[in-house]
């Protein structure tokens, strides 16, 4: 079965200034590569629709949507805190960044295809139910996690979010809610310093210094994800796939590799084989050096259609 490779127009236009990190040639690192790399024809290329306001609004305050596009300017840029801005395109890229994950819930629920990556932005995993920050304002994962359960009837998912700054806004919006299991490793202390009080039993978050390699972190994944995920069985994956742990990315500080990435997608994959018929649902967060942003997520995708 393929692997659904989902994304917008619209992804390249939403910019917030000419040095900001979070910036469309991310994206064109990503195509760039994976075309270079032989893989890009192994993939189901499809444009993501926009998100209804009914998918945004079970993971999101009415008060919120409401506000969010009032902020949506027709010339310039609108700052909603000090890294993160709407530029006129910006909502519509946040509407199909949201919608790529409720088309990748579908095609995986449906059959069509096994496992799905998103190539989008705006990110999400730092978007709260009732606040945009980091870089985020709809969270792309939970909206994508909240269609599963709501339209395709699935009752024990998993996230798993190895971005280096903790999915805050993930958290908020799923913390208690025992039908999603979130495992996560992230640099700490490091922008938003959240995440090292386990908020309730299903988050498994687990703080890396900085500094730490790919040791530590698959002695991690072993130790604390994997059991986690044993003990959750989710039917569906999803992943919050930011490489903004790499060694080479300038906003972090831990050592990971290209390598890493395929071995942790492979041990993702493993436990969706066993539990989730293998489905599987990434979506690109960080991950902000351009060269290692693109070898990373190509390694993450070939293992995705490996899987
Ligand atoms: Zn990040």
């Amino acid at each position: 079965m393929p692997t659904a490779y989902i994304t917008h127009p619209s992804s390249l236009l939403h910019e917030m200034g000419p040095y900001h990190p979070e910036c469309p040639d991310r994206l064109h690192a990503i195509g760039d590569r994976l075309i270079s790399a032989g893989l890009d024809v192994y993939l189901r290329h499809y444009t993501a629709p926009t998100v209804t306001h009914a998918q945004l609004g079970r993971v999101h305050g009415a008060e919120y949507l409401a506000s969010i596009e009032a902020a949506s300017p027709a010339t310039g840029l609108h700052y909603l805190d000090p890294d993160t801005a709407l530029n006129p395109h910006t909502l519509e890229a946040a509407r199909h960044a949201a919608g790529a994950l409720v088309l990748a819930t579908d095609l995986v629920a449906r059959g069509e295809c096994r496992t799905a990556f998103c190539a989008v932005r705006p990110p999400g995993h730092h978007a709260e139910r009732n606040r945009a920050m980091g870089f985020c304002l709809y969270n792309n994962v939970a909206v994508g996690a909240a269609h599963a359960m709501a339209a395709h009837g699935v009752k024990r998912l998993a996230i798993v979010d190895f971005d280096v700054h903790h999915g805050n806004g993930t958290e908020d919006i799923f913390a208690g809610d025992e039908r999603v299991l979130m495992v996560s490793t992230f640099q700490h202390p490091l922008y938003p310093y959240s995440g090292t009080e386990n908020v309730s039993g299903n988050m498994v978050n687990i703080p890396l210094a900085a500094g730490s390699g790919s040791d530590v972190f698959r002695d991690v994944v072993r130790e604390f994800w994997l059991p986690a995920l044993e003990r959750q069985r989710p039917e569906l994956i999803y992943v919050s796939a930011g490489f903004d742990a790499h060694r080479e990315d300038p906003l972090a500080g831990l050592k990971l590799t290209e390598t890493d990435y395929a071995w942790v997608t492979r041990e993702i994959a493993a436990v969706a084989n066993k539990h989730g018929r293998g489905r599987i649902v990434s979506t690109l967060e960080g991950g902000y050096a351009l060269s290692a942003l693109g070898r990373s997520v190509t390694e993450h995708i070939r293992e995705l259609v490996a899987a």
